[in-house]
C-alpha cells in the first residue's frame, strides 16, 4: 500500500489526483519488476471529487441518448464525457461558452471530459471504427479504407483537413484549434489532440505519427497555457496528453515519455490496441509515467478489458457502448450479456437482473423492456440504458472496494467466470 498526494504546477487547489491504495507487484505483473499499476484514489476538479477507478458514461453530444442527467446521477455516474468535434459542428463552442461551459449548458453539476475530436476527425480517414480485436494478419497499409466509403479527412504537419459528415462543409482541425474549442466548451478535462493510427498503418507510418503527435502535443500545452491565462477566472481546466504507439513496445515507451516530459495533467491511452495487449500496453505507458498523473483508457467496455486496464493503471475509462448496446436490446448483467429482445422474454416478468438496484430492474420487467424495444418505444432506449450503464458503474465501484479491501484477485476471477461462463461476448 502506498499513499501519495500531489498537487500539479500550476494549478494549485483545482485540479490534483490523490492516490489511495495500490494492488501489490506479482509474479505476473506486467509491469518493470512485476508491478501492477493498479490503484484506487480521488481526482479532484472544480466540479467535484472522482473516485477511481471509475466509468464515465459518454454523452456525446452534452447529452446521454434516451437518459436525464439527474438519471444518470442517481444511476451512480461520477462524471459525463462530450465530444469536442460533435459539439463544434452542432451547437457550435460559443453556444457551449455563453451558457457557461459543457455541464451547466445540460444540467449536469458534476466533473465533465472532453475528448479532442481527433478521434472523430480522423477515423473520417480511415473510413472504420477503432476494433480491439481487428484481425490484422497481412493487412498493412496507410490508406486502407473501408469499401464504399469517401476518404474525407487527410493528416499534414500542421493538422487534419476534412469534410463534415454533417453537411459537406470543409473544415480544418489542429492542436490550436482543438484547444480554442475546448476551452470554449469547458470540460473540466480535456484531451489534447493526436493522430489516430489503426493496426493496418505500417511501422513506418506509426513512427511518423508519434513524433507529429508529440510536435502537437507541445503546441496543445503551449495553447492551452495561453488560454488559460487568458480566460483567467473560469474554472480550471485540467490537460492530459494521449499516448499513441499501436502495439509497438518501443513506440508506446517512447510516446509516454514524451508526453511524460511535457506539463499535462493527466494521460490518456489511446489508439488501436489488439485486445490480447491491452493491459501490457498500458503497463507499458505506466513504467514511463510519473504514478502522480492520472490516466484514462479511452473507449473500452468489455468487462474483461476493464479488469486488464484495471489492474494495469487505468483510472478512468469511457465508452459508448453500454448505450448503444442497450438500444439494440443487449443487456450486460452479472452472468453475461444478452438480448432482451428474444421471444423467451415476451412473458418474463421478472427484472432485468435480480440483484440490481438501478431504476429500470426495480421498476420494470423483462417483458416490458423486450415489448418496448420491439415497439421502438422510447422508454426502452432509456430503460436499457439506464440499466447498462449502471452495469460499468457498479462495476468499477466494486472494482474499487476490491482493491481497497485486498481482495482485487478473488473478485477479478469470480466476476470473470461468471461473466463468461455462458460464452458472453462483451
Ligand atoms: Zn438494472
Amino acid at each position: 500500500m502506498s499513499t501519495s498526494s500531489e498537487t500539479l504546477a500550476g494549478n494549485p487547489g483545482t485540479f490534483s489526483f490523490e492516490n489511495t491504495n495500490r494492488l501489490s507487484s506479482t509474479a505476473e505483473g506486467l509491469g518493470r519488476d512485476g508491478a501492477r499499476y493498479g490503484r484506487t484514489g480521488i481526482i479532484h476538479t472544480p466540479h467535484g471529487d472522482i473516485r477511481t477507478p471509475a466509468f464515465i458514461p459518454v454523452a456525446t453530444q452534452a447529452a446521454m441518448k434516451a437518459v436525464l442527467p439527474e438519471q444518470m446521477r442517481d444511476l451512480g455516474a461520477q462524471a459525463l464525457l462530450s465530444n469536442a468535434f460533435h459539439l463544434f459542428e452542432r451547437p457550435g463552442e460559443e453556444v457551449l461558452d455563453e451558457a457557461g461551459g459543457l455541464g451547466k449548458f445540460m444540467g449536469w453539476d458534476g466533473p465533465t471530459f472532453t475528448d479532442s475530436g481527433g478521434f472523430q476527425v480522423l477515423s473520417l480517414g480511415a473510413g472504420f471504427k477503432k476494433t480491439l480485436a481487428m484481425d490484422v494478419t497481412g493487412m498493412k497499409s496507410d490508406d486502407v479504407i473501408a469499401e464504399g466509403k469517401e476518404r474525407l479527412a487527410f493528416v499534414d504537419e500542421d493538422g487534419v483537413t476534412f469534410k463534415s459528415p454533417l453537411n459537406g462543409n470543409e473544415h480544418r482541425f489542429s492542436a490550436e484549434i482543438s484547444m480554442g474549442i475546448q476551452h470554449k466548451i469547458g470540460a473540466d478535462i480535456m484531451f489534447a489532440f493526436d493522430e489516430l493510427t489503426t493496426l493496418m498503418n505500417t511501422r513506418g507510418y506509426q513512427e511518423r505519427s508519434v513524433e507529429r503527435t508529440f510536435r502537437w502535443a507541445k503546441r496543445c500545452v503551449a495553447e492551452h497555457q495561453r488560454l488559460t491565462a487568458e480566460r483567467a477566472g473560469k474554472p480550471y481546466q485540467a490537460l492530459y496528453g494521449v499516448v499513441q504507439g499501436a502495439n509497438y513496445e518501443d513506440l508506446r515507451r517512447r510516446a509516454a515519455g514524451q508526453i511524460a516530459s511535457l506539463d499535462f495533467d493527466g494521460v490518456g491511452i489511446g489508439g488501436a490496441i489488439e485486445k490480447r495487449l491491452l493491459g501490457q500496453t498500458c503497463a507499458w505507458i505506466c513504467d514511463e509515467m510519473p504514478e502522480s498523473r492520472p490516466r484514462h483508457v479511452l473507449g473500452i467496455a468489455a468487462v474483461d478489458d476493464i479488469f486488464a486496464g484495471v489492474e494495469n493503471g487505468g483510472d478512468t475509462f469511457d465508452c459508448v457502448s453500454p448505450a448503444r448496446c442497450g438500444r439494440n436490446g443487449a443487456v450486460f448483467t452479472r452472468d453475461g450479456r444478452w438480448n432482451i429482445k428474444r421471444t423467451q422474454f415476451r412473458h418474463d416478468y421478472t427484472p432485468i437482473e435480480a440483484d440490481c438496484s438501478c431504476y429500470a430492474c426495480q421498476h420494470y420487467s423483462r417483458a416490458y423492456i423486450c415489448h418496448l424495444l420491439h415497439a421502438h418505444e422510447f422508454n426502452g432506449f432509456t430503460l436499457a440504458t439506464i440499466h447498462n450503464e449502471h452495469f460499468f458503474v457498479r462495476l468499477l465501484d466494486e472494482i474499487r472496494a476490491s482493491i481497497d479491501g485486498g481482495y482485487f484477485d478473488e473478485y477479478k476471477r469470480e466476476t470473470l467466470a461468471r461473466f463468461y461462463a455462458n460464452g458472453s461476448r462483451g
